[in-house]
């Protein structure tokens, strides 16, 4: 099963232009801060991004304008949030690539979704000796909650292995996804190494066998346009935060059909169609999983986000990460001792670079270019079974979004090389 994707390069005038970049860079009010004298230099998109203009309005605009509880108010405020929050659900189906409104759930995050599916979906199928895909480049986000599905089941947990240079080792695919397998759990890109999986092909060697596919979107959505019908999986989770919206919001979308049979995850007000003291039936798709006051405002305000993304065009915008990562993959290479985690190749990955450095610890990498007001991150990226595999306790991560630019990474590449001649290496 051959791995790579192709990923066709864009004309060069379908590239955002260096004025274009500007502009956005304009629309986030946090990077025009000087933090300790030094114009911040923010590297550290993989754990969040910044917020435009447009977003922290709306977050304000909400709160000013038409505050209210959703779904059950008959007057006027009542009628506007719920109107502004479901515009938001349609609009988050049309950016998954057209899907049904009632198939995406809001969750807090890309962890609320997948453990949603744990413990709904999970505990009614998974059964003992049933097996469990995932990959040895899962965030904990996509692992802990099926460890401990399996260990509560007696179910077997697999995983595919990475090649040295970062990508899934199909080799022996075969023997690890088979008739046994109930679920593939995936990440669509990768937080640390940040390699695209190969989601289509695997699905449908999944779905060969009847089994399942969740894929996790948390990193790939800000990233590439993602259509979940044309990846083929049954269940796709994201978080806002990463993709220029609020933190507190994030999307699991499910096939119609596996949502209806799921019981719930959360119960109480809201998610109900009948009460009485002795049984409850459920509200119909997708407020069954959404019990309780959600997070109106800032469900409110991811939809800015999304326009904000549309407008720039999420072709446009892979093109500009694509050749900036490949500048920050050519940069970093050149300096003594440091060695890059992942493909190389751009066309396979996104712009989460993590790296460490032969003579230094990443965590003082990352204090040190914290000093000089550049944020990166250092650590184990909630990823400590990679890191075993990797062999490095952590890794230093700079990761990119459409508003950094190569000012930037040259910045970073300024700093790391005089980091290592203040160490005398
Ligand atoms: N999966 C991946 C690949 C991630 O990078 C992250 C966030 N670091 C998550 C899941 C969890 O996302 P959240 O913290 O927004 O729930």
């Amino acid at each position: 099963m051959e791995q790579k994707i192709q990923n066709e390069p864009l004309p060069l005038r379908s590239r955002l232009t260096p004025i274009e970049i500007e502009r956005i860079r304009a629309d986030f009010p946090i990077l025009e801060q000087v933090i300790d004298g030094n114009r911040l230099i923010y590297l550290d998109n993989a754990a969040t991004t910044q917020k435009p203009r447009v977003v922290i309005n709306a977050i304000s605009d909400y709160y000013r304008k038409y505050n209210a509880n959703i779904h059950r108010g008959l007057h006027y405020l009542s009628e506007r949030a719920t109107e502004m929050y479901e515009h938001t659900r349609e609009h988050a189906a049309r950016f998954l690539g057209g899907v049904d409104p009632s198939e995406v759930i809001f969750t807090r995050g890309t962890t609320e979704a997948i453990n949603l599916v744990a413990y709904t979906w999970g505990e009614q199928n998974i059964r003992e000796g049933d097996e469990i895909v995932i990959t040895e480049m899962e965030h904990h986000a996509n692992l802990v909650p099926w460890v401990q599905l399996a260990k509560r089941k007696h179910a077997v947990l697999k995983r595919i292995p990475i090649t040295p240079d970062g990508y899934l080792d199909l080799t022996n695919i075969n023997e690890i996804i088979t008739p046994r397998t109930k679920l593939l759990a995936i990440s669509h890109m990768s937080n640390v190494l940040g390699t695209i999986n190969h989601v289509a092909d695997l699905a449908a060697k999944a779905h060969e066998h009847g089994a399942v596919v969740l894929a996790d979107g948390a990193q790939a959505a800000p990233h590439l346009a993602v259509d979940v019908k044309a990846l083929g999986v049954d269940f796709y989770a994201l978080s806002s935060h990463k993709m220029l919206g609020p933190t507190g919001v994030g999307i699991l979308y499910g096939r119609r059909d596996l949502l209806q049979e799921m019981p719930p995850f959360n119960l109480g007000g809201e998610m109900i169609r009948e009460v009485r003291f002795d049984n409850v039936t459920w509200a119909d798709l997708p407020y069954k999983f959404e019990g309780g006051t959600p997070n109106i405002a800032d469900v409110v305000a991811f939809d800015a986000a999304l326009h904000y993304l549309e407008e720039i065009g999420m072709d446009r915008l892979r093109q500009h990460e694509m050749d900036l990562t490949r500048y920050t993959i050519e940069q970093l290479s050149a300096i003594p001792g440091i060695e890059i985690q992942g493909p190389k190749e751009v066309e396979q990955r996104g712009g989460a670079i993590s790296f460490t450095d032969a003579d230094l610890h990443p965590h003082d990498i990352s204090t040190y270019l914290d000093a000089k007001g550049i944020a990166i991150r250092a650590g184990h990226h909630c990823a400590q079974p990679l890191m075993r595999v990797l062999g490095k306790i952590a890794t230093a991560r700079a990761s990119i979004y459409v508003y950094n630019n190569e000012a930037d990474i040259n910045a970073l590449i300024k700093a790391l090389r005089g980091m290592r001649r203040y160490f005398g290496l």
